[in-house]
């Protein structure tokens, strides 16, 4: 089972402490392969109001101490820590589901008031989000990502073992209400989620939302993802165009994971993000923080660094910023679980799930 909580893994690299060798002299948080950290993950919950089936196990996730959390103080304090130091340019709110930590409004205010000109945004499965927005924006929320993978009470209760879509789409309907635009939804691409695609869409492009799927990752705490078992862009787009006319779209940016194609000749779109089998591992520059504190580099490292306990015992912001950099600076290179050979010395099946970790 990959579900451990609790900061499971505060350990240097097997067999030899973490070494900054060749790392150049740069506040910037720098790997060894010349990446750059700009975008900060922060889970600031393990719990969740569903259970995902991609995801979650059907008893949730093992609690972590209230005691054991960053508060929204901690949070403020590393958010100004890497916008100011390590010029981190957004920072993301994920969990577990954000919308269930009760002080979500406060560390929103917190993170807003450590990095005034970041981008600031959440993801989150919205239930919940027809009652707090308000507040949220108000705190200087920018952006919202919705995950949704079906618009079938049923179906969506299949998948996320709760029948909580009305209030899901209570939550869509609250963050359009509240010009929140674009808002963007995220699916995740398995088998189970390929026969509500084409309703999906429909409800996408109705509501003038953006819809994205995202590649099944080897991150469900069930560990039942199989490489064989995952659907691919075209199986989708056959699927997909059945109903609609989609044309691809011109990458801006490369690097960018999204593909995307415009639906019935616009102006929405529909974007697969190939998290497996075209790995943007090159042009990754996330850093992420688990709801307990520690620093994890990539979401396929175990390895660790634990800013909680420097934090409580009053280190300094140069303690402080010294080990996120060595921490970063030991980000392996990629995944490597889709080409048959990964590295074992970086890619075992995590300790931590998706929702343990902050997707
Ligand atoms: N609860 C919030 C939500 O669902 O949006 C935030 C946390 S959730 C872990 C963040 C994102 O990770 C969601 O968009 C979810 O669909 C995605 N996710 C979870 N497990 C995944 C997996 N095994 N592969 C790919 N994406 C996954
Ligand atoms: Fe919860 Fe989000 Fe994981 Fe679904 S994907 S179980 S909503 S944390």
């Amino acid at each position: 089972m990959a579900v451990v909580l609790g900061i499971p893994s505060v350990r240097p690299a097997p067999g030899r402490a973490p070494s900054t060798a060749g790392r150049p002299d740069t506040d910037a948080l720098v790997d060894r392969f010349g990446r750059v950290a700009r975008d900060l993950r922060i889970s600031v919950t393990e719990k969740c109001s569903l259970r995902c089936t991609y995801c979650m196990p059907a008893e949730g996730l093992p609690a972590v101490a209230r005691e054991d959390l960053l508060t929204p103080a901690e949070i403020g304090r590393l958010v100004r820590l890497a916008a100011q130091r390590f010029g981190v340019t957004d920072v993301r709110l994920t969990g577990g589901e954000p919308l269930v930590r009760p002080e979500i409004v406060q560390i929103v205010a917190a993170c807003r008031a450590a990095a005034p000109g970041a981008s600031l945004s959440m993801t989150t499965n919205a239930i919940g989000l027809d009652r707090k927005v308000g507040a949220l924006l108000a705190a200087g929320l920018d952006r919202v990502n919705i995950s949704l993978d079906s618009v079938d009470r049923a179906h969506f209760a299949e998948l996320t073992r709760r029948d909580r879509l009305p209030a899901v789409l209570r939550g869509v309907r609250a963050a359009l209400a509240a010009g929140l635009a674009p808002v963007k939804l995220n699916a995740v691409l398995m088998p189970e989620t390929l026969r509500g695609a084409r309703d999906l869409l429909a409800f996408a492009v109705a509501h003038g939302c953006h819809l994205r799927f995202i590649e099944q990752m080897p991150l469900d705490a069930d560990q039942r993802w199989a490489r064989e078992h995952m659907v691919t862009a075209e199986t989708l787009l056959a699927e997909l165009g059945r109903d609609f006319r989609l044309a691809p779209l011109q990458r801006d940016d490369p690097a960018s994971p999204a593909e995307e194609w415009l639906v019935d000749d616009g102006p929405q779109t529909v974007g697969v993000i190939a998290s497996v089998t075209r790995s943007f591992c090159g042009a990754c520059d996330r850093t992420r923080l688990t709801a307990e504190g520690t620093v994890r580099a990539c979401l396929f490292g175990d390895q660790e660094t634990d800013l909680r306990a420097l934090l409580r015992s009053g280190a300094d912001d140069d303690a402080l910023a010294a080990a996120w950099q060595v921490a970063m600076w030991a980000k392996p290179w990629a995944h490597g679980f889709d080409d048959g050979a990964p590295d074992p010395e970086t890619f075992a099946p995590t300790l931590r799930s998706m929702g343990a970790i902050g997707g």
